[in-house]
């Protein structure tokens, strides 16, 4: 039996992986969409989005990558789960290896975004899921009337600290500098929130525990020097993202942060091989912006396919 050829094989099920397979799909595209754990990406543990356009008023995060993945069955994207561990180029077909077999492609689109990054600090691991998280919609929750911490000063942070302050007594926002990183609207509704205290100039040295899980964090000035002890059992680590291409390492040209580096149409260093969303270096990381990624990956391949016969 013969092995199928996808025309395209895409890796990963975001906002960018859905709509390159909302596009290919419609173009009639022999499309596959692989990915490794639940469609939507990081939005699954988004809130709210509200700077998506077309839903004034704002809409959940996995509410509308629900949309997105219905939006995508009325054309009949084929998806399938799986973790790619390497592409092999054997020229005009693409081999993705996957634990369960190998699969082939005449293009591929690299979709994989980014996940949270971590401290690296004594006891963040060994506290993951004992007080240590990186999701504030999935575990804020659980800290109901206690007081609760979050590193970070970006849109994250901000974001998910309005969101703890639905259940938890306080939150201490701890960020490294005097001043955030966030847009300026999300910085009104922090200051406006009095559940939230910021504090400024610090960073976390040490995450400690018992056998109950996390107790205590050690902070330090950055001014100062001075350490300081912070009693909490949650630690909602918000310090931005570091892409997912550890996979790629050899396959295709990546930066000195590990992005996949393209041109504008989302062309990787090898041919047949592009990248689209938040694993492409030097885009804007929205949602928008990973769409119209998706789009631009999905109408470059075509072309590349018709050309390529
Ligand atoms: P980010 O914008 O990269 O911000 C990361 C924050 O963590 C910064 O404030 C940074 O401090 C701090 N940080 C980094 N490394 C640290 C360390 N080792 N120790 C302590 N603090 C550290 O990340 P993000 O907030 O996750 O956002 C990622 C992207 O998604 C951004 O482009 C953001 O705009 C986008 N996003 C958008 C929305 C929205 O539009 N609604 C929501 C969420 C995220 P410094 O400021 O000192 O560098």
């Amino acid at each position: 039996m013969s092995e199928t050829v996808y025309d395209v094989v895409i890796i990963g099920g975001g906002p960018a992986g859905l709509t390159a397979g909302l596009y290919c799909s419609r173009a009639r595209l022999n499309t596959l969409l692989i990915e490794k754990m639940i469609l939507g990406g990081q939005v699954m543990i988004t809130t709210d989005v509200e700077n998506y356009p077309g839903f004034p008023g704002g809409i959940t995060g996995p509410e509308l990558m629900e949309r997105f993945q219905t939006h995508c069955q009325e054309f009949g994207l084929q998806v399938t789960t799986g973790e790619v561990s390497t592409i092999v180029d054997e020229g005009k077909i693409k081999r993705i290896k996957t634990v369960d077999g190998d699969l082939l492609a005449r293009a591929v689109i690299i979709a994989t975004g980014a996940s949270p990054r971590k401290l690296g600090i004594p006891g963040e691991k060994e506290m993951i899921g004992r007080g240590v998280s990186y999701c504030a919609t999935c575990d804020g929750a659980f800290y109901r009337n206690v007081p609760v911490a979050i590193n970070g000063g970006g849109d994250t942070a901000v974001e998910e600290a309005m969101f703890l302050s639905r259940f938890a007594s306080k939150v201490y926002l701890i960020h490294r500098r005097d001043q955030l990183r966030a847009v300026e609207v999300l910085q009104e509704r922090l200051k406006a929130n009095d559940k939230i205290e910021v504090l400024w100039n610090k960073t976390v040295q040490e995450a400690h525990g018992d056998n109950t899980g996390l107790t205590h964090l050690t902070l330090e000035d950055t001014q100062s020097g001075e350490q300081s002890t912070l009693e909490t059992t949650g630690l909602f680590v918000a310090i931005g993202v570091t892409p997912i291409t550890h996979f790629l390492e050899g396959v295709v040209d990546l930066n000195d942060d590990g992005y996949v580096i393209t041109d504008t149409q989302c062309q990787t260093s090898v041919e047949g091989i592009y990248a689209a969303g938040d694993v492409r270096s030097g885009v804007l990381k929205q949602i928008a912006t990973a769409v119209g990624d998706g789009a631009t990956a999905a109408w470059v391949v075509e072309k590349f396919l018709s050309e390529n016969n």
